[in-house]
């Protein structure tokens, strides 16, 4: 109910902003994939590293886990060590604070809907103050939290639970998104929290669920089950084509800047479309001037063991030697060997330039262009 509850926290961004997505999305079959397994595996893991390091009694999941590797091993620890951190924080103020570990956190009463609720993935409350934190596995999309409607849910949530005894007037929010090297906090007043939830949340909630308000399409579409075939959003990337015919020849800077926003939107739309229409031809639909045809594929041996063998008896190697990757070499080492015997002969090198909207938090890179200037 929690996960696929028409309002749900984790939806929220897509819902507020296009509220009729709500009832749309209904009609589409919930399709599970490896990425959202790999993803509750991680949460699984973190919850308990961090429940054994508050000195809890705890079972260990990992044999259980069909996604468990070393990256993700990597991740739950650096979420440990940060959720610790933060208590250790917290507890220069509070000696006794209260920390929960999947908490589920209701908030019903702000979106009309009985069963509106989700889990928090570690909730730190203390005297006048309040830690949402959630941890993201994902690696395609940069999570920020200020303002993020699934925290602002779940903290709604903590204070209708814990207000009262602890008298919330200061919230924190946190998303720890480590295959990013991504820690997002946001901190807002009670107030600022209350106000969101009165103006925002419940307008959109009352709307989304009469399945009335208007369609938006945006950055939200990409989480949409009705992201293929969604008539608005054919819409809105489609805006770009009809400029055909209105520009001139060749287009100037500023006509490309102004495109450029919307390239990211109309790439994922375009490669959605094709999956889609894949999908529909696979089962028998006719897309006029469209045929299936097999892909380009590489030659592949049907039994590595027996042509390894056939080659030694030929009298060759079958074998190539390659020096470890930096990962398996630091697995074989170990971390501290690693860094001893090879922490000179490790350079990074630059990466391949991107160009990437303003609001990006990473610093723009110094281009032959600057350098020209400067001269
Ligand atoms: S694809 Fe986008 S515009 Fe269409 S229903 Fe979903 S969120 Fe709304």
């Amino acid at each position: 109910m929690a996960k696929h509850s028409l309002l749900s926290a984790s939806a929220s961004q897509r819902w507020i902003a296009c509220p009729p997505s709500a009832r749309l999305c209904e009609e589409y079959a919930d399709k599970p994939s490896e990425y959202a397994q790999a993803g509750t595996d991680c949460h699984e893991l973190c919850a308990y590293k961090v429940e054994k390091a508050l000195g809890w009694k705890v079972r260990n999941p990992t044999k259980q886990l069909s996604f468990y590797d070393e990256e993700m091993d990597e991740c739950s620890d650096g979420y440990r060590d940060f959720v610790m951190e933060c208590v250790a924080k917290v507890k220069e103020s509070c000696d006794d604070p209260l920390v929960l570990v999947e908490q589920r956190l209701d908030y019903s009463r702000y979106v009309g809907i009985e069963g509106s609720f989700g889990t928090g993935d570690c909730v730190i409350v203390a005297d006048g103050m309040l830690y949402v934190i959630d941890y993201k596995h994902g690696l395609g999309v940069l999570v920020s939290a200020e303002k993020n409607s699934q925290l602002c849910c779940y903290a709604l949530g903590a204070v209708d639970l814990f207000d009262g005894i602890y008298n919330i007037e200061r919230i924190t929010l946190v998303i720890y998104q480590p295959r990013r090297a991504n820690i997002s906090l946001y901190k807002m007043e009670k107030n600022e929290l209350l106000t969101w939830a009165n103006d925002t949340l419940a307008p959109a909630a009352k709307l989304a669920q009469e399945g009335k308000g208007e369609f938006k399409a945006g950055d939200h579409c990409q989480f949409c089950k009705a992201k293929t075939n969604c008539r608005k959003r054919a819409e809105y990337n489609l805006e770009l084509a009809k400029y055909d015919f209105e520009m001139p020849a060749t287009l100037d800077d500023s006509e490309i800047a102004a495109i450029l926003p919307r390239i990211d939107d109309l790439a994922s739309w375009a490669s959605d479309v094709k999956d889609y229409a894949l999908q529909k031809a696979l089962s028998g639909t006719k897309f006029d001037g469209f045929k299936v045809v097999e892909g380009r594929s590489n030659r592949k041996y049907t039994d590595e063991d027996t042509v390894a063998k056939t080659v030694q008896n030929a009298g060759f190697d079958p074998y190539e030697q390659k020096l470890l990757g930096i990962t398996a070499m630091s697995q074989t080492l170990g971390k501290k060997k690693f860094e001893e015997l090879l922490g000179g002969l490790i350079y990074k090198p630059a990466g391949k330039p991107v160009l990437v909207p303003e609001s990006d938090k990473r610093p723009a890179m110094n281009t032959a262009a600057d350098d020209f200037k400067e001269n």
